[in-house]
């Protein structure tokens, strides 16, 4: 553990997430005995939300937030410092990284490395942003499908996340309307293999080739309007459409970038950038695949990078 201003310390690893891939870096960075920092404004990141997760290896069934968790007390009894802030700001003077945070903290680190994951895709329709201040427009149907209970929702997307948020929103919602602008649904077959029989009783109605173009509500959200004419009257919207990459801090620091704006590494998840490292959602290495598993393991590749990094002789 590091005590005193944080401004004091000098770390060898600055986190930025505190998700599945800074987690586990700090675990493997702990394990080298390197000082480790990691900053995440949303402790457990998309994780803690993920609701029950049967994929992770040695579990075969657990809820996101206890997985996380147990991540968070792993690192932390290896001496990572798990700060609960933003990084709004980062620079390299010399040899060091410095980072600023929304609290005011500064925190110095001789390397660093993105683990901050992306951010929920929005449909950018007029009133969205009102009506996600807790006024019928969600981004995660496992965290807020609850709060339907005995009301009509729909769920906009067709790949896994809009699939299990289905799973889980029928325990709760009268009726669920998916709404997928192409003309399939694309999920794991075991979570569509669970929602079919949902499907086949009417409780939950499939509209494939259908584009939401508006938002219907005054105060709050009361329906949408499609692009081919429909009307559906909703008490809720959950927007399951995928994620987008921020990259504002990363390109400041001329960090590359792949076609796809996520962060581009190599096999040592080493960016262009010495001393500069990526792990998990913020990048593309493993494609569209983006899982714990893999966030996992990007951030001890990561973490094992930096450590190499810092035991060879600077020119
Ligand atoms: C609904 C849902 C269900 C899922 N179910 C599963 C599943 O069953 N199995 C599975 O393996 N995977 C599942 N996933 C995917 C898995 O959760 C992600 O792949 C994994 O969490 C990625 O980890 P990460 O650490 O890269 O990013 P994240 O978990 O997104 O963590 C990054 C964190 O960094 C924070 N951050 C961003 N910018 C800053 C900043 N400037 N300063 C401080 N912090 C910042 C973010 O807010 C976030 O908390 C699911 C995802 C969702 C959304």
């Amino acid at each position: 553990m590091f005590y005193g201003l944080m401004s004091d310390i000098q770390f060898d690893i600055a986190i930025i997430g505190s998700g599945m891939a800074g987690l586990s870096a700090a675990i493997y960075a702990g394990r080298y005995e390197m000082r480790t920092v990691i900053i995440g404004d949303e402790p457990g990141g998309a994780t803690a939300s993920a609701w029950t997760i049967e994929n992770y290896p040695g579990y075969k069934e657990i809820d996101g937030y206890d997985l996380i968790m147990k991540v968070k007390d792993q690192a932390e009894s290896l001496g990572a410092k798990v700060l609960h802030d933003k990084v709004i700001s980062v620079d390299k003077t010399g040899e060091t990284f410095s980072l600023g945070t929304e609290s005011g903290q500064t925190v110095a680190a001789k390397t660093l490395l993105f683990a901050h994951g992306a951010a929920r895709r929005k449909l950018k329709l007029p009133k969205e942003d009102d009506f996600a201040l807790g006024k019928g427009v969600h981004y995660c149907t496992t965290c807020d499908g609850p709060l339907y209970k005995g009301k009509t929702i729909g769920i906009v997307g067709g790949g896994d996340a809009a699939i299990k948020g289905a799973n889980l929103a029928v325990q709760y919602a009268e009726k669920i309307h998916i709404i997928e602008i192409t003309n399939s649904l694309k999920p794991e077959p075991v979570n569509m293999a669970r929602l079919q029989p949902f499907i086949n009783s009417g409780k939950v109605e499939v509209h494939l080739e259908t584009e939401i173009v508006e938002l219907l509500g005054n105060d709050r959200l009361t329906g949408v309007r499609t692009k081919e004419g429909k009307e559906f009257v909703l008490d809720g919207l959950f927007v399951e459409i995928g994620a987008v990459p921020e990259m504002a801090l990363a390109t400041k620091l001329d960090v590359k970038l792949d076609d796809y704006g996520y962060i581009a590494v190599n096999n040592e998840m080493e960016t262009n950038i010495p001393g500069i490292y990526a792990a998990g959602d913020s990048t593309n290495f493993f494609g569209h695949f983006k899982q714990d598993i893999t966030a996992a393991a990007m951030g001890a590749v990561a973490a094992t990078s930096a450590f190499n990094y810092l035991q060879k002789p600077k020119d």
